[in-house]
C-alpha cells in the first residue's frame, strides 16, 4: 500500500522530503491539511495567519499533483479524508500538542526531527552528562560549533575567540536616526495571497474566527524562493553591519542590520545549517568581519537550536512554571495591541511595530515588552501566549523557553542566571526612544517618572528575598537601599495599575 507523507505547515522546505532510511518514501505522495480550528482557539495576529496560510498554499503550489491539500475542521479529520487508513509518515513535529497527536494516531509513523542541527538524544547525553553543573548555552553553543566544524580553525575557533559579544552590544549610532544599512528583502504578494486574505476577511465577517494587528502588504517570505532570496541578501549586503549594533533601538529603524529570517526559519522554508555556512563563507571570503558573522552564528546555532532543544528537555510542566508568583491578567490595551493608547514612546513605538508587522527584533521583546510584562507581574503563561499569537515567529517550542524562561524568569533561573529587566536608563542607552519621550528616564517619582524605572525598582523590592542571593543581581538589589524615595517610587508604580503607561 502506498505510504503518504505528510508536511504540517512549519515543515515547508525541500529537506521534510529528503528521501532515505530517515525520511519518507522516495517519490511519496504528500499530504497537507490546513485546519481551521487551530485559528479558532487563539487570536492570532492577522498577518501570522496570512503568512501560515500563504506559505502553506505556496508550498501546494510547488507540489502540485504529488500533493493532497485538504481544508478540514481539524487535522485528524482532513487526514483521514485525505488518505483514508493508508499508512503514513512524518517529520517528529514542533510541539508536544502536535506529537501527542501524530503518536495518537493510527498508521502514522514519526521520523526524526528536521530544521534543527542536533538530534534530541545527541542534546540529552551532552545535558545529562553535566551533572552537578548549570546548563549554560556558551557551553552548548561552543559544543554545536565543535561538533558541526562551524567556524572553526582546526580545534580553535576561527577569528581567535569563541565569543564577540563584546564588540556586538554597542548603542545606536546617535543623531542619524537611522543604521543606514541596505534595505532588507522584502517579497512581492502573488494571487495566492489575495486568495488567503480573501479567505480571512470570509472567516472574520461570519464572525468564525478573529484576529489581532494588521495585516498589510506581506513583509515575510512564503515559499522557498522568496526566503532563499532573503538569506541571500542578508549574507550579501546586510550581514557585515549585523553585529555592532544588534541590541541597538532606534525609533525609525526598526529592523537594523536583524536578518528578519526567523519566520522562515521556523515555517521550515529554510535550513539552519544553510544560513549560517553561508554566513561563514561571507567571512572566509572576506566579505564580513568575524564579529558579526559569529554574532549571527550564535543567534541560530547557538540560541535558537538551545531553544529548541530545552523546550523539550525541560519537559511538560514547564509551561506552567511561575516561580514569582505572578498572577496578574494582561490589560485590554496590552492585548489589543493599542500602542495609541501608550504614551511611553518606548512602549508605544514598539506595539507599533507588533500592531503593524506582527515582529521587533530580540532587544524590545526582552527588554521592552517582555521587561514591562515582568515589572507589572503578568501572569506568565498569559504572557507567552500574547507572543505566541502575536508574533509571525512565533510557536509553542520558541515560545516557552524564550518567555517563561529567559524574559519572565517564571522557571526560577533554569534557563539565565538572572531576569532581564531595566530602569529607563539603559532604554536611553540603547535607543533613541527617551529624547522626545513624555517621560524621564533618570525620574522615578512625580508626572515624568518613567515607568520602567519605578518598574524597575518595584521589580527588585517585590523579589528581593529571592534575588539578593543570586551574584549577579546583589548589587543591583543593594540599590534599594540608597533609595531615598523608595516608597514614593513604589507608590508611582502601583498608581499605574493597569493604564496603559
Ligand atoms: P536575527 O537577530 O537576525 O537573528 C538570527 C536568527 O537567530 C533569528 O532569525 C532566529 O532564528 C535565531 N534566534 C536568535 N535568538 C533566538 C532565540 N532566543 N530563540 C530562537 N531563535 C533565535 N524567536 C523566534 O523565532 N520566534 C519567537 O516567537 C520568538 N519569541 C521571542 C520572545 C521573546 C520574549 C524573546 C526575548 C525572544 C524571542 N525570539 C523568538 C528570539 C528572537 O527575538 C527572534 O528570533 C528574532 O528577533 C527574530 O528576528 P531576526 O530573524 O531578524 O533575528
Amino acid at each position: 500500500m502506498t505510504t503518504f507523507h505528510w508536511l504540517f505547515g512549519d515543515q515547508l522546505g525541500p529537506h521534510f522530503l529528503t528521501p532515505g532510511p530517515h525520511g519518507p518514501d522516495r517519490d511519496a505522495p504528500v499530504v497537507m491539511v490546513e485546519a481551521r480550528s487551530v485559528f479558532r482557539r487563539r487570536r492570532f495576529h492577522r498577518a501570522k495567519a496570512h503568512l501560515v496560510l500563504s506559505a502553506m498554499r505556496h508550498r501546494a503550489a510547488e507540489l502540485g499533483d504529488r500533493v493532497r491539500y485538504v481544508k478540514a475542521d481539524t487535522y485528524r479529520e482532513g487526514l483521514r479524508q485525505a488518505v483514508g487508513s493508508a499508512p503514513v509518515t512524518v517529520h517528529h513535529p514542533t510541539s508536544r500538542a502536535a506529537l501527542r497527536l501524530v503518536d495518537a494516531l493510527d498508521g502514522v509513523r514519526v521520523l526524526p526531527a528536521r530544521g534543527f542541527l542536533v538530534p534530541h538524544d545527541d542534546f540529552r547525553t551532552w545535558a545529562d552528562g553535566r551533572t552537578g553543573q548549570r546548563l549554560r548555552q556558551e557551553d552548548f553553543y561552543r559544543w554545536v560549533r565543535q561538533g558541526h566544524d562551524l567556524l572553526m580553525d582546526g580545534a580553535q575557533p576561527a577569528g581567535g575567540r569563541w565569543n564577540h559579544d563584546h564588540d556586538n552590544r554597542r548603542p545606536p549610532p546617535r543623531g542619524a536616526g537611522t543604521l543606514g544599512a541596505p534595505d532588507p528583502y522584502r517579497p512581492r504578494e502573488s494571487a495566492v495571497d489575495d486568495e488567503v486574505r480573501h479567505d480571512l476577511d470570509r472567516w472574520e465577517r461570519s464572525g468564525e474566527v478573529s484576529f489581532v494587528g494588521r495585516d498589510g502588504p506581506r513583509l515575510f517570505p512564503a515559499s522557498r524562493r522568496e526566503a532563499l532570496a532573503a538569506l541571500r541578501r542578508f549574507v550579501s549586503h546586510r550581514l557585515a553591519g549585523f553585529g555592532p549594533h544588534e541590541d541597538a533601538m532606534l525609533a525609525r529603524d526598526p529592523v537594523l542590520s536583524h536578518s528578519l529570517l526567523s519566520s522562515s526559519l521556523n515555517l521550515g522554508l529554510l535550513d539552519p545549517l544553510e544560513c549560517v555556512s553561508l554566513a561563514e563563507d561571507a567571512w572566509r571570503r572576506g566579505d564580513a568581519p568575524v564579529n558579526s558573522v559569529e554574532g549571527f552564528v550564535r543567534q541560530i546555532a547557538g540560541w535558537r537550536e538551545y531553544v529548541w532543544q530545552l523546550y523539550w528537555y525541560f519537559g511538560e510542566d514547564y509551561r506552567h512554571r511561575n516561580a514569582l508568583g505572578h498572577r496578574a491578567p494582561l490589560p485590554e490595551w496590552f492585548l489589543e495591541l493599542d500602542a495609541d493608547a501608550v504614551t511611553a514612546r518606548c512602549l508605544s513605538t514598539v506595539l507599533t511595530q507588533v500592531r503593524d508587522t506582527g515582529w521587533t527584533h530580540h532587544i524590545p521583546r526582552l527588554m521592552l515588552l517582555g521587561s514591562h510584562a515582568l515589572q507589572r507581574g503578568w501572569d506568565p503563561a498569559a504572557v507567552t501566549d500574547w507572543f505566541h499569537r502575536c508574533f509571525v515567529d512565533g510557536y509553542d517550542w520558541v515560545m516557552l523557553p524564550n518567555v517563561v524562561g529567559m524574559s519572565q524568569y517564571a522557571d526560577g533561573g533554569r534557563m539565565t542566571t538572572k531576569p532581564y529587566t531595566s530602569g529607563g536608563a539603559y532604554v536611553n542607552r540603547m535607543s533613541d526612544y527617551c529624547g522626545p519621550c513624555a517621560y524621564r528616564p533618570t525620574e522615578r517619582t512625580g508626572d515624568t517618572a518613567c515607568p520602567f524605572t519605578a518598574g524597575y525598582w518595584a521589580f527588585l523590592h517585590r523579589h528581593r528575598a529571592r534575588l539578593e542571593g543570586n551574584p549577579r543581581m546583589t548589587q543591583a538589589v543593594r540599590g534599594l537601599d540608597r533609595l531615598t524615595d523608595l516608597d514614593a517610587t513604589l507608590e508611582q508604580h502601583r498608581g499605574h495599575a493597569d493604564a496603559p503607561p
